[in-house]
């Protein structure tokens, strides 16, 4: 049974926040909406630069750095011609802006020389890789984001340990 506070709402509605760690330097959400460092990989969705209504989902694993780069349809990126095409290299740029370089390189396992590019100094090739995945996490994520700063209860953050917050 859900405990009801006095005005008849569930108690947990609200105490429900989203709280959104802050990047290590300001990123733009609008190119690479979604990026993570996750299931052995740097993995994101990046949005076309020419259809608006288009994304890639792009990813390089940690360690063998094979890269892939496909619609969340799983049709394969033009921009693959032998090397990671302008989506991954959007995607790493916006990794080392949300985690540093740092620790995108140790993730990754990447020696990357000062200066250089992130990208340079991978030496995978490009291996299929499912998107279908990456593409859910990213809905989910989405799912959050979309919500504008707010106070108004969420849902689907109900299990999260309410933080003693009362209006
Ligand atoms: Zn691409």
């Amino acid at each position: 049974m859900i405990e009801r506070s006095p005005d008849g709402g569930a108690v947990w509605e609200q105490h429900s926040r989203v709280r959104v760690v802050p990047p290590v330097q300001p990123r733009k959400l609008a190119k690479v909406p979604f990026v993570e460092l996750a299931d052995g990989r740097l993995q994101g969705v990046v949005s076309s630069g020419s259809d608006i209504g288009r994304v890639y989902v792009s990813s390089i694993a940690s360690g063998t750095h094979a890269y892939n780069c496909s619609t969340n349809n799983n049709r394969p990126c033009g921009g693959l011609y032998g090397s990671p095409c302008k989506h991954l290299r959007a995607l790493a740029a916006e990794a080392v802006l949300q985690y540093g370089l740092d620790r995108v390189a140790r993730y990754l396992r990447a020696d990357v020389p000062e200066g250089a590019d992130l990208v340079d100094c991978l030496d995978g090739s490009h291996e299929p890789a499912p998107a279908a995945m990456v593409f859910s996490r990213f809905l989910r994520h989405l799912a959050y984001l979309e919500v504008p700063d707010t106070t108004v209860p969420i849902p689907e953050l109900h299990w999260f340990p309410a933080a003693g917050v009362r209006r």
